[in-house]
């Protein structure tokens, strides 16, 4: 992460004081900047340092400390080269073993020398051994420790003794300077039965003798609690912030009353589900409001959400604006861009495309258009938002399947609305300062930023979509159209191959249609994958009496399409494809879906194309053919496939397999993680949000100094 400018009128002392820059740029490694990054620095676990064990008594596994005297040490070769301190107490004898050393340590390991030394008790060769016991010569008479000794997150090169010396006088400092003053107001901890600020931090860095470790490991304890809540309420307050700037900007207004989004409702050929009526109703709500529309809308895989962009598209054009959709693939891209067009020439309305394969002719007779304003819809892939295409009146930027895109991606579409000599002026707004005020994003026609609407199928667990998504308004289709058919889940070993073959044959005959899915294209003797190119060859040859086709991620636009509208017509029966398919393809005659090495792929690949069957009103079914051995993840994740069928349940159980780190692509966001809140931690995220949504109301000095203390410098909270 850059650095980040320090925030023009922070208080004095902020900074780190009296730490040299080869430490300092370890403990920047760590996150830590300022005095109050130490602070809130908390152990990772607790060492029960108060009582010492006599050799003898020690337990195989167990961690415990001894006092010892040395008898030996000296550096042996065997089998590579290894420093053995030989050890005793009145009990017994031990070996003390350090693959690792440096030169300090071995010096300190003298014969006659008193150590203190902590670490688990193993049996080697030697008799009882410790490896990288932690040690320190022990003074006459030094008293034990009174309480638990706290153990550190760290990196290489910065010891325990060396952070906790720091940490213990940032702490000390603090005290006097105000650093641990409580910015929640009394009423507020009183209500939600929260320890003080102050104790919590002097109980985690220095548990006292009576606490139970098990409180502390688990981190059940009231102490961390509270500082669980504290890191999510300033989440909270950051993304509830960057909400109110949002709605500081203005945005066209685009109200209802035109005729285009009725006309479409006239001529399709189906309704509304209830549940795409709502969302439709929440996000033109927003349009009509004068200020910018940041909305996720949420559906399972074949939920509807493409008619509900075009509703919103075709609101923008009733107001005399453009509208764009902005798809992560190819076939994806071109499938709305194909449905937008049957739907849309009907009502006389012109659809532009832009992709990066096209002939560069075409695109710039698309792009001349677009800047001029004489065409009102853009569909396209990436090269929507390249330099080079300018809109001239973008009231909504619409993106979908969101999580394939990265920050800057999406932010770009929107921020293509904005003047040109504006948008050069933004600043990378994926992270602006949190302590200072975000520039005005200047805009075409004033100060206008188009609207967004990022759609997915990934569904995100309420927990996450509550913390790390709160600056988003979120619209969910919770139903499917009717008259789709469930899909039934087969958990089937690779080698019964012949089976599932001989099932895609009958399927077929049948006059319906499958996909066979492998995971790369390439050979790679590592994973021992099946290229597509063998499955294809296979196929054929197994199946000569069928039409099958290939599609992958190598192959030219034109050729991609070529293969997948002969598909979508049924010329192919039997579509052979990488994961090209996961996102958007739409042939309800489809109703095998066979994946091969299932166990390779994450939850939401599978959900997404398990969901690419059962569009239509024929039995379906979807085969994971899985290799062994199945690792444990693997086999978890083919359990919850199999198991369940709703997006939200597989998701949240994936978030509780992976942790919201893995599950948001932290990098791809752009969003730093939770250090001490647990995110299935509901109820104290719900008391989060509630406090946040008080405090932005009634006491900003309050956010602000929260704000201050949490993050800093660090503005990055603000998601996009
Ligand atoms: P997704 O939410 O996965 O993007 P799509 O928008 O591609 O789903 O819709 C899936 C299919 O369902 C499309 O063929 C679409 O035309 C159809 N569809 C959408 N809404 C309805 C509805 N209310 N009734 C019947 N079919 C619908
Ligand atoms: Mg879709």
């Amino acid at each position: 992460m850059a650095d980040k400018p320090a925030i023009p009128g922070a208080p004095q002392g902020v900074f780190l004081r009296g730490v040299g820059s080869a430490v300092a740029e370890k403990l920047e490694r760590l996150g830590i900047r300022r005095e109050a990054d130490l602070v809130f620095h908390l152990p990772l676990r607790y060492e029960d340092e108060t009582r010492l064990t006599p050799i003898r008594d020690a337990l195989p596994g167990v961690s415990a400390q001894f006092e010892v005297e040395v008898i030996s040490a000296e550096i042996a070769y065997r089998p590579r080269r290894q420093l053995v301190a030989k050890v005793r107490d009145a009990s017994g004898l031990l070996v003390l073993r350090f693959l690792n050393f440096y030169p300090s340590q071995q010096k300190v390991l003298q014969s006659g020398a008193r150590l203190r030394v902590f670490g688990e008790v193993r049996g080697g060769f030697f008799g009882s051994e410790i490896i990288h016991p932690r040690f320190h010569v022990v003074g006459d008479d030094e008293p034990l420790p009174q309480g638990l000794t706290p153990v550190y997150p760290t990196t290489a090169g910065l010891g325990q003794a060396t952070l906790r010396k720091l940490i213990d006088r940032a702490i000390e400092r603090a005290s006097n300077d105000g650093g641990l003053d409580d910015t929640l107001p009394e009423t507020l901890r009183a209500r939600l039965a929260l320890p003080e600020l102050a104790s919590s931090i002097r109980i985690l860095h220095h548990p006292p003798p009576d606490i139970s470790l098990e409180q502390l490991e688990t981190r059940g304890h009231p102490a961390w609690r509270r500082i669980a809540f504290d890191e999510l309420l300033a989440q909270q307050l950051s993304l509830r912030r960057a909400h109110a700037l949002r709605r500081a900007h203005v945005a066209p207004q685009l109200n209802a009353g035109g005729k285009l989004t009725d006309a479409l409702l006239q001529q399709l050929p189906f309704r509304l589900t209830t549940a795409q009526q709502r969302v439709w109703e929440e996000i033109a709500t927003d349009l009509a409001a004068p200020h910018p529309m940041r909305r996720l809308l949420q559906g399972d895989v074949g939920s509807g959400k493409t008619v509900v962009a075009a509703l919103a598209m075709l609101r923008a054009v009733d107001n005399g604006y453009q509208a764009a959709l902005m798809a992560p693939t190819e076939i994806l891209a071109e499938q709305h861009y194909r449905k937008l067009v049957a739907w849309l020439a009907p009502l006389g309305i012109e659809v532009a495309w832009l992709s990066g394969s096209q002939k560069k002719r075409a695109r710039a007779a698309w792009q001349q258009k677009v800047g001029a304003g004489d065409t009102a819809l853009i569909v396209g892939t990436h090269a929507l938002i390249e330099e080079g295409v300018e809109f001239a009146r973008l009231g909504l930027a619409i993106v979908d399947e969101q999580h394939r895109f990265g920050v800057r991606q999406r932010l770009a579409l929107g921020q293509k609305g904005m003047g040109g000599d504006a948008r050069r002026a933004a600043p990378s707004a994926s992270s602006p300062p949190v302590g200072g005020s975000e520039p005005p994003l200047r805009a075409w026609g004033g100060n206008r930023v188009p609207h967004q609407l990022t759609m997915s199928a990934t569904p995100i667990p309420r927990t996450l979509a509550m913390s790390y998504y709160a600056d988003l308004d979120v619209s969910v289709i919770d139903e499917l159209p009717p008259g789709r058919t469930p899909v039934l889940t087969k958990l089937v070993s690779e080698s019964r191959r012949d089976e599932v073959v001989a099932r895609v044959r009958d399927a077929c005959r049948a006059g319906r249609q499958a996909y066979w899915v492998c995971p790369l294209i390439e050979e790679s003797e590592a994973l021992q994958l099946k290229t597509a190119q063998e499955t294809f060859a296979y196929l054929t040859a197994e199946l000569p009496e069928l039409r099958i086709g290939l599609v992958h991620g190598r192959l030219k636009a034109d050729e991609k399409a070529a293969v997948m509208a002969a598909f979508v017509a049924n010329e192919v029966q039997l579509l052979v494809a990488t994961t090209v398919i996961e996102v958007g393809v739409d042939v309800p005659n489809a109703t095998l879906m066979v994946i091969e090495h299932a166990e390779r792929f994450g939850l939401a690949q599978l959900h997404q194309l398990r969901g690419r069957v059962g569009r239509g009103s024929f039995d379906s079914a979807c085969i994971l053919l899985y290799a062994r051995p199945l690792g444990e993840t693997a086999r978890a994740r083919l359990k919850i496939i199999f198991e369940n069928t709703d997006g939200f349940e597989i998701a949240r159980q994936d978030l509780h397999l992976r942790g919201p780190g893995e599950f948001i692509g932290a990098r791809q966001s752009g969003l730093p993680m939770l250090r001490y809140a647990d995110l299935e931690d509901a109820a104290l995220i719900e008391q989060a949000r509630t406090a946040a949504e008080e405090l932005l109301r009634g006491d900003p000095a309050v956010v602000q100094r929260h704000l201050e203390r949490w993050l800093g410098g660090r503005g990055e909270l603000l998601g996009a």
